[in-house]
């Protein structure tokens, strides 16, 4: 036989490729031919293989490439600047302000460093609503990062485009603009159904239909979000939607906190995609979304980290480790959220939330190679009997060596071959003294 060749060959690890039937191998390698993954198995099977270059994982974790369904990268500005608040008095009177002061090169530099950190703790994609998002998905080109991105769309005027129509013009532009991109994706994303007229949730679903663009909102997120919707419609927010008729299989609901069986019952048979963001509810006591009672019923739910405002940090490691507690904690009965199912929802099943588990979410011939590779030589992961269970109890953001993006070493050994960290972190550190001193 002849031998094969690829353009990266990962060898010299434990192999969690996440594919349907879990498969793991002790020794295992991954082939990787430009953007794509050509071949996975067991390193003796590519003894004949060549490859341009070879990329030794240490005797570490090799698997996909975490992704995070909900976030506002460009919030890392605002990382520590308000705390311990009421949700209100922490939107009105320090994030909105905040906000305000926002442009696109801002958004750009604060969104570079939530990549940064994103890249440096495994996280290879991400989900993103937020302004100025067309600086969104060029820090993200720019990173090297795959990203799905929405301009938040509003009743009231934008910092960044104005009236809402305006909004829609930004979006179709986003969606020109981005049509041909190997890495960016563009999703219509109205805030929330509290912050959303009817006409505008209408318009922003049919949009979705007509371009097969997935829908990203705020939904049944807190208790005051509900009680408002019952009394401006006499429904809750998921009855809401389901009314307007803009419950569907490419919607992701973020939150998903204040649901009653009906809401879930609906979200089941609209089989919409749910991202579940546990240290965020936490930090502004939003409550913990009943995510074991969703996924009995078959429900997709993938894991977020919102905003750096209310986290405050991007590790999808530390989310997974609090995802699983504290389902146990609420439901007191440890073997619910297991670890493999946890690891599921920050990989194949985040990438079945954005509509992209045919590209990403696994590591399986013809996938796009988004991987990384976990350096278990640390004191904090040793001994290891499980790989999956050091992943999601045990292992760190920073015990990640090298992360691999559409088939390019974007990190390796620690340190980011796409950009200067020092000047991304001092740029940010500038936007922090200009919001200090106004
Ligand atoms: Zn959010």
């Amino acid at each position: 036989m002849k031998p094969k060749s690829a353009d990266i060959l990962v060898i010299n690890g434990t192999l969690l490729t996440l594919d349907a039937n879990h498969t793991e191998i002790v020794d295992g390698a991954v082939a990787i031919s430009q953007d794509t993954i050509t071949a996975v198995g067991s390193a003796n099977g590519f003894s004949d293989w060549s490859a341009a270059r070879v990329v030794d994982a240490g005797g570490g974790i090799i698997m996909p490439g975490l992704i995070n369904t909900h976030t506002h990268a460009a919030m890392t500005c605002f990382r520590g600047l308000a705390d311990d608040l009421q949700l209100m008095n922490w939107l009105n009177n320090h994030i909105f302000p905040a906000e305000a002061k926002l442009n696109d090169q801002k958004v750009y530099q604060g969104t570079l460093l939530a990549c940064a950190e994103m890249i440096m703790s495994g996280t290879t994609c991400f989900c993103d609503m937020y302004l100025f998002e067309d600086a969104v998905a060029r820090a993200a080109r720019d990173a090297g990062m795959r990203a799905v991105v929405g301009e938040v769309l509003y009743d009231f005027d934008s910092p960044n485009y104005g009236p809402i129509e305006k909004g829609f013009e930004y979006t179709q532009k986003l969606i020109d603009a981005w049509r041909a991109d190997p890495l960016v994706t563009i999703a219509v994303e109205p805030h929330s159904t509290y912050l959303c007229a009817p006409e505008l949730l209408k318009k922003a679903f049919q949009l979705t239909q007509s371009l097969r663009l997935p829908l990203v909102i705020h939904l049944a997120e807190s208790k005051s979000e509900v009680d408002q919707i019952k009394e401006r419609y006499g429904r809750t927010p998921v009855e809401h939607l389901a009314e307007l008729g803009i419950l569907a299989p490419n919607v992701l609901a973020c939150h998903c906190v204040e649901l009653t069986e009906n809401d879930i019952h609906l979200l089941q048979r609209f089989d919409v995609k749910v991202a579940h963001n546990a240290e965020s509810n936490m930090k502004l006591a939003s409550g913990v979304a009943p995510i074991p009672e969703l996924l009995d019923k078959g429900i997709c739910v993938g894991l977020g980290t919102d905003g750096c405002a209310s986290n405050n940090n991007l590790d999808l490691f530390l989310e997974m480790d609090t995802v699983a507690k504290l389902h146990k904690a609420r439901t007191l009965d440890p073997t619910t959220m297991d670890a493999l199912s946890v690891l599921k929802m920050a990989t194949i099943q985040a990438a079945r939330a954005l509509g992209l588990d045919h590209l990403i979410g696994s590591l399986e011939a013809g996938k796009k190679a988004d991987l990384i590779i976990i350096d278990t030589n640390k004191p904090h992961l040793t001994p290891m009997y499980s790989p999956v269970s050091h992943l999601v109890y045990a292992a760190m953001g920073s015990d990640v060596a090298t992360t691999i993006i559409n088939g390019r070493v974007v990190m390796e050994n620690g340190s980011l071959n796409t950009m200067d960290l020092r000047k991304v972190m001092d740029d940010v550190n500038q936007i922090a003294k200009e919001l200090k001193s106004t």
